[in-house]
């Protein structure tokens, strides 16, 4: 990365920026929070890492940083362990939720700061102070100092000091918790161009799904410290591996039930607890007998007087509806005790969708994952 502002968007290359290989975390000798971890970040990619509060992500980070040491394992930055590298000299940019900027230096300062640890001449410093301004559009905002500033843009100085010293990969550890909906969204769309702008690696960490899934090239789910798929935003969401992923990513209906029978091309029935069959894909293969918890979509099920075979269908009982203007959310009493949530973009005009009503609610077996 020669020049900050003008590099033209580069698409990521195969080969492995970063490599965490059979990489354990345990702090001070209680149990594993990273456990055996193997991930190949791709140069010049946008790379996730997805999961609830307390999954390894942040310690994930911390390890490549340098500012937490693994407890086993190997880790490689441009295919060199990093062990012995201190954290300054990693060529790592990071970026927190809470903006870390320093208070008492001005906005020019605080972007000049990684510069002159580095080392850098004076006359350079400035040149790259502005251009780093120019690039996060804050271009009259170099004599503020940071409590001058809203949250969105002390977390914009956030970005371009991150970015100033020309890092190979940059850490950003969910930057935008901090910023209210509207701005959020912004900063998405802007953190997502400046990636494309200037084909840097990025790795990303958030347990908000809807943010992963717009801006990352890929997604590593992560529970209980480890890493339950890795994929790009659609694979997640159209074939997740497990339970964990299918309701962790999207929305889901779940039922449970066990496998009564195999079918060809990977599709099962399966006898719900709370009564009938559905027939459904699962990727792992299953047993008759075996204990399985089917998802389903809400913008899969569609509602309806009746449908051909080999839909799978109830007969359901309307509990509520809600108005969302661009889709209408209609909550079903079907299938024994479940309540099936359906989105629906035209719902038909002859089906009352008031409390009570009878209805058929169905889905294709296609649209419907077995997962052990
Ligand atoms: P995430 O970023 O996904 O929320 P973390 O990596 O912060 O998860 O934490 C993973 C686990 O490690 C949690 O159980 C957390 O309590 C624990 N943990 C994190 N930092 C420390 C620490 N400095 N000392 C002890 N335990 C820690
Ligand atoms: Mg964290």
């Amino acid at each position: 990365m020669s020049d900050l502002s003008a590099n033209p968007a580069r698409a990521h290359d195969e080969t492995a920026l970063v490599r965490f290989i059979n990489v354990q975390k345990s702090y001070g000798g209680l149990g594993l929070v990273v456990k055996n971890l193997n991930l190949d970040v791709l140069r010049g990619e946008f790379l996730t890492l997805l999961g609830p509060s307390g999954s390894g992500k942040t310690t994930t980070l911390m390890m490549l940083a340098g500012f937490q040491d693994a407890t086993s394992g190997e880790i490689l930055l441009d295919g060199r362990p990093v062990t012995q590298t201190p954290p300054h000299e990693r060529g790592i940019g990071m970026v927190f939720q809470s903006y870390a900027l320093f208070p008492h230096m001005t906005v020019a300062q605080n972007l000049a700061f990684p510069l002159e640890v580095r080392r850098v001449a004076k006359a350079d410093i400035a040149n790259r102070v502005k251009r780093a301004l120019d690039m996060v559009e804050l271009p009259n905002f170099a004599g503020r100092r940071p409590s001058q500033l809203s949250g969105g843009q002390q977390q914009r100085v956030a970005l371009a000091r991150a970015l100033i010293f020309e890092p190979t990969v940059v850490l950003m550890d969910e930057p935008l918790g901090a910023l209210d909906k509207h701005l959020r969204e912004q900063m998405q769309y802007e953190i997502k161009a400046l990636h494309d702008r200037l084909g840097i690696t990025m790795i990303y960490v958030t347990h908000d799904q809807s943010e992963a899934l717009t801006m990352s090239d890929r997604i590593a789910v992560f529970n209980d410290g480890i890493i339950q798929q890795l994929s790009t935003p659609q694979d997640l969401y159209e074939r997740p591996a497990n339970a964990f992923v299918a309701r962790f990513i999207g929305e889901n209906n779940t039922l449970t039930g066990k496998v009564a029978k195999s079918g060809k091309d990977g599709l099962y029935d399966v006898a719900l607890s709370g009564g009938g069959v559905v027939r459904a894909v699962a990727d792992e293969s299953l047993a008759p007998g075996d204990g399985v918890i089917i998802s389903v979509r809400p913008e899969r099920c569609l509602l309806g007087h009746d449908f051909p075979d080999p839909m799978n269908q109830f007969d359901g009982k309307v509990l509520d509806t809600i108005y969302h203007g661009d889709h209408i959310r209609v909550k079903v009493h079907a299938a024994g005790s479940e309540t099936f949530i359906i989105k629906t973009v035209n719902a038909r005009s002859d089906l009352p969708l008031r409390p009570g009503v009878d209805v058929k609610i169905g889905w294709d077996p296609k649209d419907c994952r077995a997962f052990r």
